[in-house]
């Protein structure tokens, strides 16, 4: 990694704690993830600015704040199992894994998928990654001790909170056209709370899979 980039990223990680990130572990992921690789090389230099950036099948990088704000308030122990929905570009289940989280995540575009699984995999990154619709989450996994939805959810989907362990934690972006942050705590078999955190925008959740390449 270049110099350029290398000050790029120590600025970024500033930047994000003068927006409020004080979660170290969360930081040192941020440290550790090279958010240059999961773009296109043509918009490099952009990869440490705290922007949304497209990515191929025109679906979206999300910003860096929201990525570790939503890692924030999950509150990542190691070897916790994480089910990610909206595999995306890899690199929010990028910087999970560099937390030492076990991650599982679920693409529904398979174009995509399959991308990022190899790129994933190129990187070294130990992570378990599905082509599926997310709704449904990945029931031959579950239970999850966190998930986390990186896609606008028209509502909250009771078969992920389902697939929740007790006092597990789910963070989700619920909303049509800009989302309301939404941490859920399980709190028994069928009961949980709702903690609201600010209004975010993400590409939406939508039903079924899309295979065109
Ligand atoms: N976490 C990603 C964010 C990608 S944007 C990253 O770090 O880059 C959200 C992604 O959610 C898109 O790739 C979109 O195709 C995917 N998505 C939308 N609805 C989905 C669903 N029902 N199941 C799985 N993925 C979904």
């Amino acid at each position: 990694m270049n110099y350029i980039l290398k000050g790029a990223k120590q600025r970024l990680i500033f930047e994000l704690r003068e927006k409020g990130i004080t979660d170290e572990n969360v930081l040192a992921a941020f440290d550790k993830v090279e958010r240059h690789k999961f773009i296109e090389s043509f918009m490099q230099d952009k990869a440490y600015k705290d922007i949304p950036l497209k990515i191929k099948f025109n679906q979206t990088i999300s910003q860096p704040f929201t990525v570790a704000f939503q890692t924030q308030l999950l509150q990542i122990q190691k070897e916790e199992k994480v089910l990610e929905i909206g595999t995306g570009s890899g690199f929010q289940a990028a910087i999970l894994s560099a937390m030492d989280a076990k991650v599982y995540t679920i693409e529904r575009q398979e174009g995509l998928y399959k991308e990022t699984q190899k790129l994933l995999e190129e990187m070294d990154y130990k992570i378990f990654t599905f082509f599926g619709d997310g709704f449904n989450g990945i029931p031959q996994y579950e239970p999850y001790d966190k998930i986390i939805v990186t896609c606008g959810a028209p509502n909250i989907p009771l078969s992920l909170i389902h697939q929740l362990k007790i006092n597990g934690l789910m963070v989700i972006p619920v909303g049509e056209n800009t989302q309301k942050m939404i941490r859920i705590t399980k709190t028994a078999e069928n009961d949980f709370i709702e903690e609201e955190f600010g209004n975010f925008v993400f590409v939406p959740m939508l039903k079924n899979t899309k295979t065109i390449f």
